[in-house]
């Protein structure tokens, strides 16, 4: 190892020594150490068994497909989420802890938990897994994008051996929208992201790579579905086949 390897690797022991000092990994949910969410913790977490379409909230539908009526009027084909927000409080505070205390290693339990529940289920293997883009301005102040930290172990596991290919070349967010929770209000919510995604216009053959393809958006949660909805809209404009919200609690 050359010099500034090992320098880059004493740095970085010593970062971890004092982020073990100062943020202890202690589970958010029973306090055991080793990690910020332990397994059985996260195993243990309230699962929604049952899902009904994102848009009505009404009819019952397998993991969560959007109904017919409902289909007819809106672009996704459904919205899938493993865990019920309200109730699995963990889960919840890992999500906000991840998002706005940046502690980036709670995506990998978070997206075990939701490769974990996805391969349980029936629906179609996507061809290409979208993290929801971040705004430029966003994703410069965080630092990362928790969506495709959370892309990154599902995508690792749906098939043995053959990761499904993550495109962050397809989608992006050209305006800067206020926090969802933050804007009150479902119809205030979509106003306020109405045009906020496009085709990525740096990638001229994001048409050509969609047509026909069945696309699994990914984002942390889904407390309404106008933002999954938009990019599907984008998506199902630019001849996507089809194309499934994927989260960890909604
Ligand atoms: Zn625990
Ligand atoms: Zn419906």
């Amino acid at each position: 190892m050359n010099e500034l390897g090992s320098a880059k690797n004493i740095a970085e022991a010593v970062r971890e020594f004092v982020a073990d000092v100062l943020f202890p990994r202690t589970c958010i949910g029973c306090g055991s150490s080793g990690s910020y969410l332990c397994d059985s913790c996260r195993k243990n977490a309230p699962r929604l068994h049952e899902h009904r379409c994102p848009f009505c909230e009404s009819v019952v539908t397998p993991e969560g497909r959007t109904c017919l009526a409902c289909a007819k009027r809106h672009s996704l084909d459904g919205v899938f989420a493993p865990v019920a927000f309200r109730e699995a409080r963990d889960v919840a505070d890992a999500i906000h802890i991840l998002k706005y205390e940046y502690v980036t290693e709670l995506a990998l339990p978070l997206g075990k938990t939701i490769a974990e529940a996805v391969r349980e289920t029936e629906l179609p293997l996507p061809d290409f897994i979208v993290p929801v883009p971040l705004h430029p301005w966003k994703l410069r102040y965080r630092g990362f994008n928790q969506s495709l930290l959370l892309s990154e172990p599902l995508a690792a596991s749906l098939v043995p051996d053959l990761p499904v290919p993550i495109r962050e070349d397809l989608l992006v967010r050209h305006r800067f929208t206020l926090p969802q929770a933050r804007s009150r209000g479902a119809k205030e919510r979509r106003e306020n992201l109405r045009g906020a995604f496009s085709l990525d216009p740096r990638n001229p053959s994001a048409k050509r790579d969609l047509a026909g393809r069945t696309v699994w958006l990914v984002d942390d949660v889904a407390t309404t579905d106008a933002t999954l909805e938009e990019c599907a809209k984008v998506l199902k404009k630019a001849g996507t086949g089809s194309v499934f919200g994927i989260v960890v609690a909604r």
